[in-house]
């Protein structure tokens, strides 16, 4: 690649091909890159995940999607591609905190059904999310440099790129590389980051009870322990604990590893066998103080990253991903340039208002109710229920947790295409 080829010339780079800004990419390639005046619109991902064989075992990197996600993927032409073997669509999600029983009346539930919904949404693995979106964005038309992003310098009327294999240039690059966003740090955007000081042990497991189609998530004071339901009768699991006890679970034999399962779990699954590797994962919450600076956009977690305990990072991602595409596609409506500033400003402002409550209410669970022993911790638990107790509350969670409440770009709210 040089600079000075027309095919190493974009209107929109996008780094960094995870789940979200490959979903980005197909969305704009599907609604801009077939128009008069289409945008070139390019992916930069150097490690592009292989499609899976539908009767492969299931990863442990999943996520719990939600129906506002599963929107945007169709409207991106991904969902499609996701075998359905692979996709478990989860009906409850029951909650509860330590010194309640499992399974008692005082465990906290909430029911799809109750909000007339068939499902809250899906547990899907990362990669094939991932995968089905890139190919949805390269069944439209788009190209995938097969590259790492360097570094950019960015111009007034465009952005010079530096990648490992060559130099190319963009009227608008978006940062979609992740945590440690590379976009962020080179075009000056401030991050407010922090750890936990938390581990999650991610791993699949076989329980001797059915997980009937429910996310359980048990509030343990030291952390949270949640079984997702897989589409093959297995659970996913993401143990949150403080580093130290982290350690010691991770070095303990399988056998007592399960045994601490079961006690953590409450036995809500009976017994457990792990069944694939322990995954580690250090926990960090991040912000940037902007999402975008001239001819460049932050989304996912390249601008925001949560606790896990809502299973809300991806959710959060995806609407950045279809917001921005929005914001794009009506500016390109009326002429305007893809780096243009002010569908930069528009997306920025929409999504901070959006994400800063709810990053403020995920660390709030998470002092509260996941950790502590305080009075503020007492009154959370006791919130809990109070929320049990009401319907109505309980819809306005399962709004929420449906991904269907606040301001919405309009792939969110329904599975039709962008344009
Ligand atoms: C334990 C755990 C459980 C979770 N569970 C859930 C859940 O249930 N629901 C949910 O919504 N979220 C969940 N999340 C959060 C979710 O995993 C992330 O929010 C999501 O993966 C972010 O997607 P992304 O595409 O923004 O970034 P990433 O998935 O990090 O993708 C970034 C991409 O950029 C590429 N890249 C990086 N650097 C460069 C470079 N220099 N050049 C080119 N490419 C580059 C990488 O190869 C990668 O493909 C969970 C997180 C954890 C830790």
């Amino acid at each position: 690649m040089s600079a000075s080829g027309a095919a190493d010339r974009w209107d929109v780079l996008i780094v960094g091909g995870g789940p979200v800004g490959a979903c980005a990419a197909a969305l704009l390639q599907r609604a801009l890159g077939n128009v008069p005046r289409p945008l070139r619109i390019a992916v930069l991902e150097p490690n592009r995940p292989q499609p899976v064989a539908a009767d492969l075992p299931l990863e442990a990197r999943v996520s719990a999607l939600s129906r506002a996600s599963e929107h945007i993927l169709a409207a991106a032409d991904a969902w499609k591609l996701i075998p359905r073997q692979r996709l478990s669509p989860y009906e409850r999600m029951s909650v509860w905190p330590k010194g309640v029983p499992a399974r008692s009346p005082r465990a906290l539930t909430f029911d799809a059904a109750c909000a007339g919904e068939p499902n809250l949404g899906y547990i899907a693995e990362n990669r094939v999310v991932q995968w089905a979106a890139l190919a949805a964005f390269e069944a439209a038309g788009g190209t995938i440099v097969p590259a790492v992003f360097c570094r950019s310098r960015i111009a007034a009327d465009h952005v010079e790129v530096e990648t490992g294999a060559g130099s190319l240039t963009c009227a608008l690059i978006v940062g979609a590389d992740g945590a440690c966003s590379k976009v962020r740090e080179c075009a000056g955007l401030v991050a407010h980051a922090g750890s936990y000081r938390q581990t999650a042990i991610v791993a699949n497991v076989h329980t001797t009870l059915a997980h009937e189609r429910t996310a359980w998530q048990r509030f343990l004071g030291t952390g949270t322990l949640a079984f997702l339901p897989l589409a093959d009768g297995s659970s996913s699991i993401v143990w949150s604990a403080d580093e130290q006890l982290a350690a010691l679970l991770l070095a303990m034999p399988q056998e007592r590893f399960e045994e601490e399962l079961l006690r953590a779990s409450d036995g809500v699954l009976g017994t457990v066998k792990v069944c694939t590797a322990r995954v580690a994962l250090p926990l960090r919450r991040m912000a940037a103080e902007r999402f975008t600076a001239n001819r460049c956009a932050l989304i996912g977690d390249a601008a925001h990253v949560v606790h896990p305990l809502a299973g809300q990072g991806v959710n959060l991602g995806l609407l950045d991903a279809a917001t921005l595409a929005q914001c794009l596609c009506d500016a390109h409506r009326l002429g305007e340039d893809a780096g243009a500033p002010g569908p930069l400003r528009r997306y920025e402002r929409w999504r901070k208002s959006e994400i800063a409550p709810m990053a403020l209410a995920i660390d709030a669970f998470n002092r509260f109710l996941a950790h502590g022993a305080g009075p503020l911790s007492g009154l959370a638990r006791r919130g809990l229920s109070w929320v049990n107790r009401s319907e109505e509350v309980k819809r306005f969670f399962i709004t929420r947790a449906l991904g269907l409440a606040g301001e919405l770009p309009a792939a969110a709210r329904a599975p039709a295409a962008l344009s």
